[in-house]
């Protein structure tokens, strides 16, 4: 234990305090160590930062330490109060380890909050024995500290993408920068309306705002309406991944509607389990479900049919030139407007209304790298099965933050591992 002590004090200083001996709890699960003022140093005033005069001593309080060899850790001290000339006021210290109000150290929030970005946030409580409140609050100590801190620089690119994060039309708007370099979370906003996305806005301030030259987004009317207005001179480009998930909702309505009409009718259940043969890229089935697939084909059946203008539309995103693309959307749209099937019709209906705004895709193809909003989105869904239980509006938000945001950390005295 002597030795203990003699580590800390020579890796995990504090300037003013020094550790003063360490003991087992009476039951034996803890390891408390003694911290006290160095000989001769003074209070630092907790409001003003600056060294004060001393007040009085309040009463021995725990703060959560890392703990080691399976042994919970507490650091005891007593805090001092002092009387500050310049704040005009009895406050309490501040001290390095701890910011105050939490019982959790700095050092050990930085812990905790590193394996919560590998573990799930239940899981991390469990292993190191504490509890989710706690998780919570050193996540939020460490996203807090980031984001007053993060550098937002100059930003090229961004993606703005909704997220669902409860049933009943309860989504979170989410904004990624996505230059060729750096791809990572800016923002996180409640809902998907007008007043929330210009919250983003007014976060990176005009300044940034006016530079920023790309912007992906899907075909929600109100990011289209901010966009228009907060960036004017950025070319705006409807995300593939967006217009592509967009036909696959289409084409699954029509498959689940044309399969619960054939069960009325007392037909051959043949789109039973097709769900997934139709949903995914013909390349990514196996031999079985291929075959299946190609059985399935031979049928005259509107999800066939919807299967089959969805393949076609895939064609589009192998044209360089955007006149050429153009081209072949128009007629991609006008052979959908005669297939008589109604949620195609709407989304080339939707395509035809945003014409220019997909051709961008193929103006600004080579410069962007595609597929980036498609993997932080994921990266986003992952991050939310993470902390599912807890599917609040602030915990998503930290918990987003913490996994994509790239945010930098608080310094710590020791790097532990
Ligand atoms: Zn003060």
């Amino acid at each position: 234990m002597l030795q203990l002590i003699t580590i800390l004090n020579r890796c995990h200083r504090f300037p003013g305090f020094v550790y003063q001996q360490a003991r087992f709890s009476c039951d034996h699960k803890s390891i408390e160590i003694a911290v006290r003022p160095r000989k001769g140093s003074r209070a630092i005033c907790s409001r003003c930062h600056q060294p004060a005069s001393g007040y009085d001593q309040l009463a021995e309080r725990r703060f959560e330490f890392i703990p080691f060899w399976g042994f919970l850790v507490f650091l005891l001290y007593a805090m001092r109060r002092v009387d500050c000339r310049r704040c005009q006021a009895v406050v309490v210290e501040e001290v390095p380890w701890a910011d105050g109000k939490r019982t959790l150290t700095k050092a050990y929030m930085l812990f905790l909050a590193r394996w919560a970005r590998r573990l799930s946030w239940k899981e991390t409580a469990e292993a190191f024995r504490t509890s989710w409140d706690k998780v919570f609050d050193a996540v939020e100590h460490v996203v807090t500290w980031g984001l007053e801190h993060r550098v937002l620089g100059q930003i090229d690119a961004i993606g703005v993408d909704e997220i669902q994060y409860a049933k009943g039309h309860k989504y979170l708007t989410l904004v990624y920068q996505i230059d060729l370099g750096v791809t990572r979370l800016l923002w996180v906003g409640k809902e998907r309306t007008i007043e929330s996305f210009q919250g983003f806005f007014t976060v990176i301030g005009e300044e940034i705002a006016s530079k920023i030259v790309f912007v992906c987004s899907d075909m929600w009317e109100p990011y289209l309406k901010v966009i228009r207005q907060r960036c004017s001179e950025a070319l705006h480009i409807l995300d593939r991944f967006h217009i592509v998930a967009k036909m696959n909702k289409a084409l699954d309505e029509v498959r689940a509607s044309e399969a619960r009409h054939m069960a009325r009718e007392g037909l051959a259940p043949v789109l039973k389990k097709s769900r997934w043969l139709l949903l995914k890229r013909e390349e990514n089935l196996k031999d079985e479900q291929r075959f299946r697939l190609c059985d399935l084909l031979r049928y005259n059946l509107k999800s066939v049919r919807a299967y089959l203008l969805k393949e076609a539309f895939q064609q589009l995103w192998d044209y360089n030139s955007p006149a050429w693309a153009g081209k072949y959307l128009d007629e991609w749209c006008r052979q959908v407007m005669r297939s008589r099937i109604e949620p195609m019709k709407k989304v080339a209906r939707s395509l035809r209304q945003h014409r220019e705004l997909i051709l961008n895709y193929f103006r600004a193809q080579k410069l962007l790298s595609s597929g980036v909003v498609e993997g932080l989105n994921n990266k986003a869904k992952v991050t939310m099965r993470k902390s599912y239980g807890f599917r609040t509006y602030r915990t998503l938000e930290l918990a987003l933050y913490h996994s994509l945001g790239k945010l930098p950390e608080p310094e710590s005295t020791h790097e532990f591992f």
